[in-house]
């Protein structure tokens, strides 16, 4: 790897990140920030794939020799099939966010899992193990979280969705991934389950775009017993953490996340440790 920082020649690596819609991602900052402080000779871009295009983007980026990828919403499940492997983690999570090309082969990772653990711990002292939480969502980001709690001990895990069915596929995935209780919660219950779990985690999409002033559980169910975990990360706050820290809880968003499991994809494609405090202050830089 040469080292020329900023400047890009025929030697430079392409690293990226594709989703539908991509113009919001603060990847291409923290990824390049990251790149040049460690004068890497490598570019980061976001491509914006629609998702009959995916499967030509995969080609491509295979025929490129494209050196890694960041899949974000709403191409990460459809991916899989795509790929020439998985590691084990994406493999059981069923969704990857990272693609390492491992001389010519496309491996697919899922980093979302060891960045929500690591955000996690900034806020709860120990981690999952042992805890109780309640979490809204049932897709790929909820997948991750719950795989995460599963694989840290968490002691149950409510799982509320607005669709129930796939909540409870993914509680009866769940059983399988460890002794953690598992079980389905509905609208009606959710009061109740409140006041026996720990730790509240908003892994559905609800907070942003046409839904950033809508919260995916009633707001009077938090209390200052609880720490709060909302996935999404902007506009900052959003309507749950707003509400969250209002009620006395501990809040945070999916800042620490974010930041966190691009981290972890950097060192997967770099082979280098992360410098993450450059990764923050790009992002820190960006008001919401
Ligand atoms: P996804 O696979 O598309 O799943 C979306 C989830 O949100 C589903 O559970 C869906 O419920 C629910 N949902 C969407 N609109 C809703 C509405 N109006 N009311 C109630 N529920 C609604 O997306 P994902 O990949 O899981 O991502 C979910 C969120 O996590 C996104 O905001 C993403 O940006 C965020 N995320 C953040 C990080 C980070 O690093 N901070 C990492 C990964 C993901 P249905 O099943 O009923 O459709």
């Amino acid at each position: 790897m040469r080292t020329i920082p900023g400047k890009i020649t025929a030697h430079t690596g392409l690293l990226g990140v594709i989703g539908y819609p991509v113009e919001h991602s603060l990847s291409p900052l923290m990824h390049n920030a990251a790149l040049q402080a460690q004068g890497l000779d490598m570019v980061y871009l976001a491509f914006s794939v629609q998702p009959f295009h995916l499967g030509a983007a995969i080609a491509g980026a295979r025929a490129l020799g494209v050196r890694g990828l960041n899949v974000t919403v709403p191409h990460k499940e459809a991916i899989l099939g795509l790929l020439d492997g998985l590691d084990d983690l994406a493999a059981r999570v069923g969704a990857v966010n990272t693609v390492v090309n491992e001389d010519g082969r496309l491996v697919g990772h899922n980093t979302d899992v060891v960045g929500f653990l690591e955000a996690l711990e900034t806020s709860v002292r120990g981690g999952a193990s042992g805890r109780r939480f309640l979490v809204a969502g049932a897709g790929g980001a909820a997948r991750a979280v719950v795989a995460g709690l599963c694989r840290e001990g968490a002691s149950q895990v409510w799982l509320y969705n607005r669709t129930e069915e796939r909540s409870q596929a993914l509680c009866r995935v769940a059983r399988g991934w460890g002794p953690t209780e598992c079980r389905v919660a509905s609208a009606p219950m959710l009061r109740e389950i409140a006041t026996c779990v720990d730790v509240i985690v908003n892994a559905t999409s609800v907070g942003m775009g046409e839904t950033v002033k809508s919260t995916p559980i009633p707001v009077d169910i938090v209390d200052s017993r609880h720490v709060v975990f909302d996935l999404v990360y902007g506009p900052r706050p959003t309507a749950l953490i707003a509400h969250a820290r209002a009620q006395g809880a501990v809040a945070m968003d999916g800042k620490e996340m974010l930041l966190r499991q691009a981290a972890s994809s950097y060192e997967l494609w770099t082979g280098r440790e992360a410098p993450v405090e450059v990764m923050r202050i790009a992002i820190e830089s960006v008001g919401s």
